[in-house]
């Protein structure tokens, strides 16, 4: 039996869409669809405090506009806590995390080597504590975050990336799967996983595995969230999907697409009249889909997707290459 592919687009409401995530939805939208596949959209809001409103809306608007569809009502992660709660739930109950109450600077202390990136490795300070510790902390009224233990790294094949050996005790060890709250003192412990805020890892897996989705094809900025998913896969007991990461777009000092390189916001280039065909025919020929960047709707992209002829590195968006598509930034 031949199963349908079902893959996702998942916009975080964090700012606006750019032409860098553009061309991710593009080459996740092109997977599945070329294959006769499904495709949903979720709405990663969960992360609160840096969800910007409006942005869902003009997501999807972004997406009507380069004619990337979907099937069925957008899935919105703040409506779906409960299901969040019953993994943690499940997690707690066989003592797969255990609470943290480490502060950012608590941890930056006691690593070892200072860091230069966002994630600084857990020394797993509060390793030694069991699930029911809540209650004490609880009555302290000390916050807490759940993080998990993490025993091995997963090794997967990448679709796009090939094999990939992430050592996660080097790049985080033990990670959050809920961030940390404060109870308040009268709640009941059970009562108190109520509060607080799923990370973005457990979110996501509870999310792709309800979902039914086969595939996640993704900026490969989240190549080392994979392993950690994966634990979580086994330990919910759940199938992981395929995983293809593939490479962002950066700008022309070749760091990450963002707001130092000037407006690449779908929006503005939208504004500024630019036809989504033209800027698809870009993506689609920096994806090795077509010999000279010209216009092209996205379905008749279909026949010409191929994952193996994405460069590997990352795509330099430049001033010139944006003005042949008649945009100046
Ligand atoms: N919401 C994430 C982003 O916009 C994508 C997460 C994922 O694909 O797993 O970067
Ligand atoms: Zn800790």
């Amino acid at each position: 039996m031949v199963f349908p592919v079902i893959g996702r687009l998942a916009p975080s409401p964090t700012g606006a869409q750019h032409v860098g995530n553009a061309r991710t939805y593009l080459i996740a939208w092109l997977s599945a669809r070329s294959s006769g596949g499904m495709l949903k959209l979720r709405i990663e809001d969960i992360d609160s405090p840096r969800v910007k409103p409006g942005a869902a809306v003009a997501a999807r608007e972004d997406l009507q506009w380069l004619g990337l569809d979907w099937d069925g009502e957008p899935i919105v992660q703040t409506t779906r806590l409960s299901h969040y709660q019953a993994a943690l739930e499940e997690l707690k109950r066989r003592e797969l995390v255990y609470p943290c109450t480490c502060t950012r600077s608590d941890i930056a202390t006691a690593a070892s080597a200072p860091h230069a990136g966002e994630e600084i490795p857990y020394p797993g300070t509060c390793a030694s504590r069991r699930v029911a510790d809540v209650q004490t902390l609880q009555a302290e009224g000390r916050p807490w975050a759940w993080r998990f233990r993490v025993h091995e790294s997963p090794t997967f094949v990448d679709r796009f990336a090939g094999e990939q050996h992430i050592d996660l005790k080097q790049i985080g060890g033990d990670f959050v799967v809920w961030k940390k709250f404060t109870a308040p003192a009268h709640a009941q412990p059970d009562a108190a996983a109520e509060l607080g805020t799923p990370a973005y890892q457990l979110a996501v897996v509870v999310d792709d595995a309800e979902m039914g989705v086969t595939e996640v094809v993704r900026g490969d900025d989240l190549l080392p969230s994979t392993p950690r998913q994966l634990l979580l896969y086994r330990a919910l007991n759940l199938a992981p999907p395929e995983f293809a990461h593939v490479p962002l777009v950066v700008g022309p000092d070749g760091r990450r697409l963002a707001k130092r390189h000037g407006d690449t916001r779908l929006a503005a280039l939208r504004a500024a009249g630019v036809k989504p065909e033209a800027l698809l025919g870009l993506l689609a020929w920096s994806c090795g889909w077509l010999d000279q960047p010209e216009p092209i709707c996205a379905r008749e992209l279909l026949p010409l997707f191929r994952l193996e002829s994405i460069p590997r590195r990352p795509f330099v968006l430049t001033p010139e290459l944006l003005r042949t598509i008649g945009y100046c930034i």
